[in-house]
């Protein structure tokens, strides 16, 4: 993959150049003030590099999942203005994409300037799956830079315009942040050091359990926590109550269990989860048997024992990988298995690799610092796709 060095040396040097940078600022917000602000940081080096090589900084980002047109709820104006404070310098947002404004905005660029386009998913043809409709918008992207850098590494596993057509059109390059994020999960695809533990969880059941079927044949533990219990439990035959639950997926997950069995890999599974009649009914939080839950109640948390079990099942560990909160974490109430497992990774010798949006900002939510753990990955469905060995299209389309 071409370094940003090496597309400067393409382009003699960025000083004037306007540079189009894919980054992932899709942060989590409340009422317009963003909370967890770790994608911004991991996405301020390759900017700060860029303007200080006398580039136009260029950057496209999208926020939550806003349908194909404008709608102010998904606006990038805050993530523009957290932008600015820590690259210490004005970011100049534009208040649509590749329109009039995005246009004369970019065009009154200085060096060194940095302007933040409004959210790329405000237009249909980012994500649209059909190739045509892509490259009009792409067209429309590509028209506005001199040069592409990939930075985004939480979006690679997507065809999308601002991803992947983009840089068919562009002198390219893959940012530093993409570079380390890929080196870190190499460590875990390639010879990884055993005991590798998986812990999964977090309430995006369908994507994550394909990442199981790779992993029997890698990992020697695989924790299930989160979201993704209650189709391990109905597998089992036991009641669920009104917990998350992927009804197709349970002949699947069965075979998961037997395949496990068989290459002994082993499984741990919650023996007692934390109940409460509705989300958001912290007070009336209580810890059932796993195989007993109420028809009534809603799964929120794995409970005390099971807490522990998980951490001793990562205590020996020389790698792991996690992704997905254990519990409904936002809630104090359910977010004691997720504290637990966070505690277990900081306490263990091994490389600890935690990924996906929610649970990055989970362990910092409850307190923890970067620093405790090896890696924070910006990406949580394209580090799962990296470790099923899919290929990525936003990384395959920056190879040549
Ligand atoms: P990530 O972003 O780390 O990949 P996900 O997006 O899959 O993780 O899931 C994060 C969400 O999962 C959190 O908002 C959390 O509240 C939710 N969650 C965790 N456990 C449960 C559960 N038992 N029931 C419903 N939602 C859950
Ligand atoms: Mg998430």
């Amino acid at each position: 993959m071409q370094t940003v060095d090496r597309l400067a040396d393409g382009l003699d040097g960025f000083e004037g150049r306007r540079v189009l940078v894919r980054s992932d600022l899709n942060v989590p917000l409340d009422r317009s003030v963003v909370t967890d602000d770790g994608r911004i940081r991991a996405s301020v080096p390759t900017i700060a590099d860029l303007r200080s090589r006398g580039a136009k900084v260029i950057v496209l980002a999208h926020l939550g999942r806003p349908n194909g047109q404008p709608d102010s709820a998904y606006s990038l104006a805050p993530v523009a203005a957290r932008l600015g404070a820590l690259l210490d310098t004005r970011v100049t947002h534009a208040p649509d994409t590749v329109g009039d404004s995005a246009r004369s905005v970019v065009e009154a660029m200085k060096n060194s300037d940095v302007v933040l386009l409004e959210n790329v998913r405000f237009n249909r043809g980012e994500t649209s799956k059909d190739d045509e409709e892509r490259a009009v918008f792409a067209d429309q992207l590509a028209e506005l830079g001199d040069a592409f850098v990939s930075d985004g590494f939480g979006v690679v596993h997507r065809k999308q315009a601002s991803v992947y057509d983009v840089a068919q059109r562009l002198p390219h390059a893959a940012g530093g942040l993409v570079l380390t994020e890929i080196a870190v999960l190499r460590r875990l695809t390639e010879n990884p050091s055993h005991p590798y533990v998986v812990v999964l969880g977090g309430s995006k059941v369908s994507d994550k359990l394909g990442v199981i079927a790779s992993l029997l044949g890698r990992a020697d533990r695989l924790l299930i926590g989160g979201g993704m219990v209650f189709t391990f439990l109905a597998a089992l035959g036991h009641e669920v109550g009104k917990s998350l639950l992927e009804d197709d997926q349970m002949d699947t997950v069965r075979g998961y269990l037997d395949q496990a069995r068989a290459a002994g890999v082993g499984i741990v599974l919650p023996t007692d989860i934390v109940v409460a009649p509705e989300f958001d009914a912290e007070s009336s939080a209580t810890v059932v048997a796993a195989d007993a839950m109420p028809a009534d109640q809603i799964g929120l948390d794995i409970g005390p024992d099971s807490a522990a079990a998980f951490a001793a099942a990562l205590g020996d560990a020389a790698t792991v990988f996690w992704n997905g909160p254990m519990g409904v974490f936002e809630k104090d109430a359910f977010a004691n298995g997720t504290r637990a497992v966070a505690e277990a990774l900081t306490q263990t010798n091994g490389l600890t690799v935690v990924g996906g949006g929610d649970s990055a900002a989970a362990v910092r939510q409850l307190g923890f610092t970067d620093g405790q753990f090896g890696h924070i990955s910006t990406g949580g469905g394209a580090s799962l796709e990296f470790l099923e060995g899919k290929s990525l299209p936003g990384i395959d389309v920056l190879e040549d």
